[in-house]
């Protein structure tokens, strides 16, 4: 099934990556959506913002199979027109299947004693 677009107009500057379906460029800052982003000083603000898709992401370290977006990069959300910035974290970056798996051996470990 072809991902749903929302109605929400694409801010100028951002063209969708045929490979993975998410949007990639550079986008004016006040086009975005910051409501309740802890980054509202931006909304007035004439900076562009780098957007990447998945393709310029990284491969999950621990299964190698998918495809993750780069630390410190930044998504672009087409249903809010808001921006998702992706952390850099202390631990390695993996894949939800991976953080999923990580956290249940986690918690089977410490959880319940
Ligand atoms: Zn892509
Ligand atoms: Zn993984």
């Amino acid at each position: 099934m072809p991902r749903r677009t929302s109605n929400l107009p694409i801010p100028r500057g951002l063209t969708l990556c045929p490979i993975c379906g998410e949007y990639r460029g550079k986008v004016r800052a006040r086009d975005l959506n910051w409501r309740g982003s802890d980054a509202e000083e931006e909304i007035a603000c004439d900076k562009l913002v780098g957007v990447s898709c998945l393709c310029s992401g990284i491969r999950c370290p621990r299964c190698r199979g998918v495809m993750i977006h780069r630390p410190g990069s930044n998504s672009y959300m087409p249903g809010g027109n808001y921006i998702l910035h992706n952390p850099i974290l202390p631990a390695e970056p993996l894949c939800d299947d991976c953080r999923r798996k990580a956290g249940l051996r986690f918690m089977q470990q410490f959880g319940r004693q």
